[in-house]
């Protein structure tokens, strides 16, 4: 249990030590049934409906291991680097709880599906490896849910449908050194299960779990201190809060004399701490032995390769190759790339244009702006004639004043950009002829003006240009006119 020690520490004391950090992570798959029977994997349906005799932990119910779960537990590990084991193992991790009616969990312990990866993170600009220990699979339980605040009136109900959904737990080496890389870790992780369609990981809906391994040592020395573990941080941003506190905690722990108890604890959203809630259980404790009732799991070579030629290009690698290829900045690259169906509609809209450092102005300011949040799949501008828009500016036959009024429309009525110009009889005025008939009308009417420019005040070019634009309801080509106005004073 905690001591009571303060439990802050003043900014000189947190600066003598390192803290050192490593997730373990639960990623709920995105498969349509459960790991081991027919049943579906669902949110919100009512209350132990979607059960069976296997996940509800009926005597003699046997599993049966879903084909597609190992599928995209694979693709999650190749996706982490790791190497992915041929021969893995079931094994029962038992504990009591309500939640768990078979009294025991059906986890991956000493021959786990996946080890030895990584996950490259940016601290500050540059590239960190954080190394990935092992990926397994494992089933869910399902969930106790609390009601009544009186002891008189206090109520645990269970609801055994998310019991039995899958899992892959992603457990990293204690690699990070502060909370500002416990955030970037688990956003490069959630983005790359997403990319790779492995779950949605939405963290409301409890698809992506996290616990905190947390210890700090003095500045200089190698060996590892104790850790406490921090459970069941479900935001990113709770997760980097509880991680600073914690360190804020264990270093004025340590700084009064005290030490750290290897603990499980828990964060405190409301106060914003964490509390100890046990004694950490060793390993011994669950008495782990091989699943009984499952053959081990054999992945092929040849099942390998095809899971990994099906592959779609990782984060990462869109990354560089956006900035290699499109020469974009790194900051537009992080944001065309935060999300899949962004980065695809980027590439679509960027192939029509013909000009990809304009389409990407484009996406990410006038589309992801008008889109509030919203997921690019819902736009009622698609790529293409977002691209077709941008490849009419770069001809000169609209103005990008012209476009934005036209982008606005597309987005409100879903039509195309050729047909809101044609009827509103939009075009870009470019060619000389016609223009230089306005010219020499506004060069008539402003003797003065001329005059002035004449005498060396070149400034007033852009009073000139205006009044032509005015003739033209604004749809006369700057760029000509300024070039017609120059030629005509010399
Ligand atoms: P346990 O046996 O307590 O489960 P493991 O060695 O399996 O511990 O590690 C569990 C998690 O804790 C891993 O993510 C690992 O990186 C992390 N971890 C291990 N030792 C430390 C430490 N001293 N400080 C911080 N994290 C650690
Ligand atoms: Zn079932
Ligand atoms: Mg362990």
């Amino acid at each position: 249990m905690s001591s009571g020690i303060a439990a802050i520490a003043t900014p000189a004391e947190i600066a003598k030590y390192e803290p050192v950090i490593g997730l373990e992570v639960h990623v709920q798959l995105n498969t349509h049934t459960k790991i081991f029977c027919g049943c579906p994997v669902g949110f919100g349906a009512p209350p132990n409906t979607n059960v069976c005799p296997v996940c509800l932990g009926l005597p003699g119910a046997l599993p049966v291991l879903n084909r597609k779960a190992v599928e995209m537990a694979i693709q999650a590990a190749l996706a982490l680097h790791c190497r992915v084991n041929p021969f893995s193992r079931f094994a029962r991790k038992n504990y009591f709880y309500p939640d768990l009616p078979k009294g025991y969990q059906i986890s991956q312990y000493d021959q786990p599906l996946a080890e030895h990866g990584h996950l490259e993170i940016l601290v500050g600009g540059v590239a960190k490896r954080i190394g990935v220990t092992r990926v397994h699979m494992e089933d869910d339980a399902g969930k106790s849910i609390h009601d009544g605040f009186k002891d008189s009136d206090r109520y645990t109900y269970v609801d055994l449908n998310r019991s039995g959904t899958p899992l892959i737990e992603i457990v990293s080496e204690p690699d990070m050194r502060g909370p500002d890389e416990v955030y970037e870790y688990l956003s490069e992780l959630k983005q790359v299960m997403q990319y790779v369609g492995v779950s949605e990981c939405d963290m409301e809906k409890g698809q992506l779990r996290c616990d905190a391994n947390v210890s700090v040592r003095l500045k200089g020395v190698e060996e590892f201190g104790t850790k406490a573990e921090v459970k069941n941080l479900n935001s990113f941003r709770f997760a980097k809060m509880a991680v600073d506190y914690e360190i804020s905690r264990q270093v004025a722990v340590l700084e009064s004399g005290g030490k750290i108890e290897q603990e499980t604890r828990s964060y405190n959203v409301a106060t914003g701490e964490t509390v100890g809630m046990r004694s950490k259980e060793d390993a011994h404790d669950y008495r782990y032995f091989p699943e009984p009732d499952l053959a081990p799991l054999r992945i092929g070579e040849e099942w390998l390769v095809r899971l990994r030629d099906a592959m779609p290009e990782l984060p990462a690698d869109k990354r560089r190759r956006f900035i290699e290829s499109y020469g974009l900045r790194e900051y537009d690259v992080q944001v065309l790339t935060a999300a899949r169906g962004v980065s695809d509609y980027f590439e679509k809209a960027a192939a029509v244009a013909g000009d990809a450092r304009t389409a990407a102005n484009w996406v990410i300011g006038d589309l992801l702006g008008a889109l509030q949040g919203a997921d690019v799949s819902a736009s009622p501008v698609a790529a293409g004639e977002l691209g077709e828009l941008v490849r009419l500016i770069a001809k000169g036959e609209i103005s990008g004043k012209m476009a934005k009024e036209i982008f606005a429309k597309m987005f409100a009525s879903g039509e195309s950009a050729q047909s809101i110009i044609e009827r509103e009889g939009l075009r870009q005025i470019s060619d000389t002829d016609s223009l230089a008939k306005i010219v020499d009308e506004v060069i008539a009417k402003s003797a003065k003006q001329v005059e002035q420019y004449k005498s060396g005040k070149t400034g007033v070019l852009g009073y000139l240009v205006g009044q032509v634009m005015k003739a033209t309801q604004g749809q006369a080509n700057p760029a000509v006119v300024n070039d017609l106005l120059k030629a005509k004073l010399s």
